[in-house]
């Protein structure tokens, strides 16, 4: 179909609209060719001279039916079988909107120009590297596509014209033809190494090019899914480079850009090389990515161009994605959190501050009774100076199994007052599992009570422990003077002693210091406004660092903590009538509580803190409209918490979890140890002052799991699958400068918490699942 558009007397525009199914890129070339010979004849009034065509289109598809058959099909055939064997279906890139269930053709295109001194630099390198510069582009591009997707096997498609008999080389029809060039990035191969196989399979491929790709694809039956196309998803097209100009008699003819707002793939690469420049586009699908993804891509995609001219020697690992920019607002502005607090502090001193300022205020609320300040501060001098007439100092745990009840906040402040750490054992764990918390940490003291005491697994215990019991046993203990003992106990001393389970192997001991504690208190009254008229709630059972959020939030800050029986908390609608009857102002609940609680009107509730799992958009729309809801997020080995979400009401979206708290620091990195750009998964690692000490005597543990912030970007950490992670960290024979030098990140070690996250493009992290099904790159 052709139109003439006439827009001036001398400016048209021609539109030629033709079928791809009789017709290619290739034919179109010859078309404006054909063309414009016609057009000089014609208005010159001479015979147009244009070749005899010796076949038809026809000629040709009735030749391939009869040559492609037996032997020669059989050859074809058993390459491409063995060379997509087991080939993974789909390239996981990380999109912006989940792939809709079938594939759109919306679309897209971003046109970029590289610097001609990098187009020189990389025609160079193919020439140096005996390849050709189609190669040496495939190869980044599969680079970018394998550190975005996280996969070794990067399969990309690319046509091919497949005109290579001279009779067929004047003829307008489809002939071109896909191949599908897979490669991989097993053992992080060394660019130049990468280069090689990536030009033996592109030799080998079109050799075998003549199968056409709808053959293959019945040939192969791979399983279909109308949400993506079938054995490749992205294309990579080297163009020769289009006309420009065109000088008839009487006209100038020039090719038109057009929008065509489709798109065939999830995502193409087009490249052209003409005059020393090297040009391009990327045509993506707009309903799985957005322009400023593919604006970053690009700018990841030129870093990698440069490094990898600078010294195509290096690991695939190390190659930088990051532009320059990038990585000063990711790691730097992103993590400046520094925010003073009393850094020279014991959290059990500033507690006691507020039994100066205000003895009389509430510290405990339980039933019917209230602790105030006063009493639950001698009352833990008390216990203090008993332990510390027992041996107990610095650097030694103490035990606690109590019943939700005022002596559990009496044990824990005399442990920390004692200048000890405290481990709490939920009473009701399994027996096996309290005997192997209380051998592993070898607590030489156990504080429970009456009824516990004779639960509790302490009698064929390896090392033996002495049992106090804070009810049974108080009159010796209030023998003992109230006032505050003297210990030189300092915040870099341990504070508490958690056991987390793990998802494998033995539950392990996190040792946390003071420093991290009082840092997370200030960040606590900061954000959720805590004053001594707050009224916090105590939920979570002791053993998990929940309490040890909800109890320093209240007590530190000189609220009020809400103690409750076990059996009120575990009932959804008792729990709503305490917040009532006790009118809680601040509640720190898991989303699953949240999710079955009946929404009845809860005045005095100002602070919701959704925390421990992944909070549903639907929970924020229900709770947090008239007042504040938060989202938090941290493991036990970074006190409790490493970053938090104010979450806004009319948010369709599950909240992100949102940017690291005050003095703390987030890092998204990917197998291979180096910082992701935004929206692209990676494993989260934390810094800062709540970073613990350790795993209680587990030093191999310790050392696989916290790693020297030095080591950041230098490619020094591959993860391996499944068993086969043993986690360790590889000899780094990388060229690379730490990021942390370059950086002067205020931070030395990093928890890596097996967490996949992704940054938004406004900072927040989004919190995606656990890592380890996610990781498939061998070290
Ligand atoms: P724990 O060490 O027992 O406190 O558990 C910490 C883990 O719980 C984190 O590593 C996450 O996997 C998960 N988690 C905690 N808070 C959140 C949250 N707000 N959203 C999603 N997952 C969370
Ligand atoms: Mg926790």
């Amino acid at each position: 179909r052709a139109r003439l558009l006439k827009l001036g007397d001398q400016e048209h525009i021609t539109l030629f609209t033709v079928h791809h199914i009789v017709a290619d890129g290739w034919s179109m070339a010859l078309f404006v060719h054909e063309l414009s010979q016609l057009y000089a004849a014609f208005t010159q009034g001479t015979e147009p001279d244009l070749p005899k065509l010796s076949i038809q289109y026809a000629d040709f598809a009735h030749w391939q039916r009869h040559w492609l058959q037996g032997d020669v099909l059989e050859r074809q055939l058993s390459y491409w079988k063995q060379q997509l064997q087991d080939a993974p279906p789909l390239l996981e890139l990380p999109t912006d909107r989940p792939r809709p269930a079938v594939q759109s053709a919306n679309g897209a295109h971003l046109a970029f120009q590289l610097p001609p001194e990098l187009a020189q630099r990389l025609v160079q390198l193919s020439q140096e590297q005996g390849v050709t510069l189609f190669m040496t582009l495939l190869a980044a591009f599969q680079t970018l596509l394998h550190r975005y997707a996280g996969q070794e096997d990067i399969l990309v498609g690319t046509p091919i014209a497949n005109r290579r008999r001279p009779e067929v080389q004047h003829l307008i029809g489809f002939f071109v033809n896909t191949l599908v060039l897979r490669t991989t990035f097993q053992d992080n191969p060394p660019f130049h190494k990468l280069l090689k196989q990536v030009r033996e399979t592109a030799l080998d491929a079109f050799a075998h090019q003549d199968l056409p790709f709808e053959m293959l694809v019945d040939a192969l039956q791979p399983e279909r899914d109308m949400s993506h196309t079938p054995l490749f998803q992205v294309m990579f097209v080297m163009d020769n480079p289009e006309p420009g100009e065109l000088n008839l008699p009487g006209l100038a003819l020039r090719p038109l850009e057009l929008e065509s707002g489709t798109a065939k793939f999830d995502l193409t690469l087009e490249m052209a090389h003409a005059d020393g420049c090297l040009s391009g586009y990327f045509e993506y699908n707009t309903d799985l990515f957005d322009e400023s993804t593919i604006q970053r891509m690009l700018g990841h995609f030129q870093t990698l161009l440069e490094a990898i001219a600078q010294d195509p020697t290096q690991p695939i690992g190390h190659l930088p994605l990051l532009t320059p920019e990038e990585r000063q607002r990711i790691l730097v502005e992103w993590n400046d959190t520094a925010h003073p607090f009393p850094q020279d502090r014991c959290i059990h001193a500033l507690i006691q501050e507020q039994a100066d300022r205000q003895p009389h205020h509430p510290a405990v609320a339980f039933l019917d009774q209230t602790l105030s300040y006063a009493q639950l501060n001698s009352r833990a001098n008390q216990l203090a100076h008993f332990l510390r007439r027992r041996g107990v100092g610095p650097e030694h745990i103490v035990a606690i199994s109590t019943h939700r009840h005022p002596d559990m906040l009496v044990a824990i402040l005399g442990v920390l007052k004692a200048g000890a750490a405290y481990l709490p054992l939920d009473p009701t764990y399994p027996p096996a599992r309290l005997k192997f918390m209380l051998e592993d940490s070898q607590a030489p003291i156990l504080l429970t009570q009456e009824g516990l005491a004779d639960h509790l697994p302490i009698a064929h215990l390896q090392s033996p422990v002495s049992v106090i019991r804070l009810d049974a046993d108080w009159g010796r203990i209030a023998e003992e003077p109230t006032t505050n003992p003297d210990v030189p106990v300092t915040p870099d001393h341990l504070a508490y002693v958690i056991y987390t389970s793990g998802s494998t192997g033995q539950p392990k001991g996190a040792m946390l210091r003071h420093r991290g504690l009082v840092n997370l208190t200030d960040v606590q009254r900061r954000a959720f406004r805590i004053t001594p008229e707050s009224r916090i709630l105590q939920f979570s059972p002791l053993s998990f660092d929940a309490s040890v959020w909800e109890t320093f939030m209240a007590l530190r800050n000189g609220a009020t903590l809400v103690l409750a029986p076990q059996e009120t908390l575990a009932n959804a609608i008792d729990l709503v009538r305490l917040l009532q009857e006790q009118r809680v102002t601040t509640v720190t609940l898991p989303p699953s509580m949240l999710a079955v609680m009946p929404q009845e009107e809860l005045p005095h509730l100002q602070t919701i803190i959704a925390a421990g799992e992944a909070c549903p958009a639907e929970l924020v729309q229900r709770w947090a409209p008239g007042r504040r809801f938060f989202n938090a997020y941290g493991p036990t080995e970074t006190t409790v918490c490493a970053s938090m979400f104010l979450c806004d009401p009319a948010d369709q979206q599950p909240p992100p979890i949102g940017t690291p708290i005050a003095n703390a620091q987030l890092f998204i990195l990917d197998p291979y140890g180096q910082p992701l750009p935004v929206g692209v998964p990676g494993e989260l690692y934390i810094g800062g002052v709540g970073v613990a000490k350790g795993y209680l005597n587990r030093p191999e543990l310790t050392a696989e799991r916290f790693v020297p912030a030095e080591k950041l970007g230098v490619g020094s950490w591959k993860l391996v699958q499944g068993t086969e992670d043993d986690g360790r960290q590889t000899e780094d024979e990388g060229r690379a400068a730490p990021i942390s030098q370059s950086l002067n990140l205020p931070t030395s070690r990093l928890y890596r918490t097996g967490d996949l996250c992704r940054f938004r493009p406004d900072g927040n992290v989004e919190f995606l699942g656990r890592v380890d099904h996610q990781v498939k790159v061998r070290g």
